[in-house]
């Protein structure tokens, strides 16, 4: 029996005003689909994700794994003859993902557009300088400083009021992503069901070879256009780990082992956030300065792809200038530039799964599904395994 279609025009104009303005240029050649090294030979993509978007079918592309298997290395954008920019359309579309599938979804809406930058932006700025008049701390220069006159962070904000708050934003980051997820997972499910034969892959296995795949960045390398991808995105991917390693063994030290910041320079701590530090930023500068190179080939990338780029550089940013002035002795430089940096990372984690930085977890669930329904992954991405 004939499938019946049901066009969602909203979801097209959302689409279109999402960054994926160039879609109705596609007259459907499959040049995209013939050029991109990690679509697979039976349902290849970023063709059929083209025709699902413009003929407005939502629960297609909502329970496609190929929207998240899409590295976004526009390979398919720099060879399309008509300038249809697939890659920035499939962004586009995972950006509706995220508003459509997030718990708290219109937060994704918010996170999409610049209207909404300083609302966000308030909300932990004021939740912070709230914490500092309830410690008598607003007045910088007036903080009270450790031993010797230098200055501790600890005395600014006490890490027990870090940790309520951000262990907090964690787990509000958790539960939103596991709700996208199972959600996810019945669509995937779902349109698997209705075309092909049920999954039969172990799913232990399936999640390890995902990690190891993710860890090893193997896909990244078969990048054409932006052939620097694979390095600069493994740089800010084993950047930010680091910090977050770092930032946990400083509370470890603090709370475990009784032992006051701040911590000399000499400490294995401090190399690791230090190289941690470079790596991000080393990483940040080369995906900016590869998107501003290829823009006329690989397309400029959304609001969305820059606003998760910028927020993440200003977190580092900030907490460097952070470490600086309080080198320095330039306390008031120092408490602002801490005060700055925790506006920043309450913004990366409250709106983790709202933001780019939710590719990360889609994309896992996403190699998951296709693990565990055995698909066959192209011999272009296999070649190094
Ligand atoms: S997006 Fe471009 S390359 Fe792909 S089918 Fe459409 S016109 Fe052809
Ligand atoms: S952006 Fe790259 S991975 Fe995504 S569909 Fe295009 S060629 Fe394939």
């Amino acid at each position: 029996m004939a499938e019946r279609i049901e066009p969602d025009l909203n979801f097209v104009k959302n689409i279109i005003s999402s960054g994926g303005g160039s879609l109705k240029k596609c007259f459907q050649c499959a040049t995209c689909s013939v050029v991109c090294k990690l679509s697979p030979d039976g349902k290849p993509f970023p063709r059929k994700e083209m025709i699902h978007a413009q003929w407005g079918l939502k629960n297609r592309l909502m329970g496609d794994p190929d929207i998240w298997l899409c590295h976004q290395c526009s390979d398919c954008t720099a060879y399309c003859p008509r300038g249809a920019k697939p890659g920035e359309v499939i962004g586009a579309i995972r950006n509706q993902f995220i508003q459509n599938y997030s718990a708290f979804g219109f937060l994704g809406k918010m996170v999409s557009s610049p209207s909404y930058l300083i609302i966000l932006l308030v909300i932990p700025v004021l939740i912070l300088l709230g914490v500092l008049f309830h410690l008598g701390n607003l007045d910088f220069t007036a903080i009270p400083r450790g031993e010797e006159g230098v200055i501790v962070f600890y005395y600014f904000m006490p890490h027990i009021y870090v940790i309520v708050i951000y262990v907090a934003l964690v787990m509000f980051a958790f539960f939103s992503f596991v709700v996208g997820v199972v959600r996810y997972w019945k669509e995937l499910l779902k349109n698997r069901k209705e075309v092909e034969s049920p999954p039969s892959g172990s799913i232990v296995g399936s999640i390890v070879g995902a990690v190891k795949e993710i860890l090893l960045h193997k896909r990244f390398k078969k990048c054409g256009v932006e052939r620097g991808r694979k390095i600069s995105h493994l740089l800010t991917f084993y950047g930010f780990i680091g910090l977050a390693i770092g930032t946990a063994w400083a509370t470890v030290k603090k709370y475990g082992f009784g032992m006051m910041p701040p911590f000399p320079l000499s400490d294995p701590m401090q190399w690791l956030t230090n190289a941690s530090s470079v790596a991000l930023f080393v990483g940040l500068g080369m995906i900016i300065f590869n998107r501003l190179k290829d823009k006329s080939k690989a397309g400029i990338g959304s609001y969305f792809d820059w606003f998760f780029i910028v927020i993440l550089a200003v977190t580092g940013v900030t907490g460097m200038a952070a470490q600086v002035f309080r080198l320095a002795d330039m306390g008031v430089s120092a408490y602002t530039s801490y005060f700055l940096h925790l506006v920043f990372i309450f913004y990366l984690f409250a709106y983790a799964p709202f933001s780019k930085f939710a590719h990360m977890v889609y994309r896992t669930a996403a190699m998951v599904f296709e693990s565990h329904t055995l698909r066959k992954i192209p011999l272009a991405a296999q070649a190094d395994k």
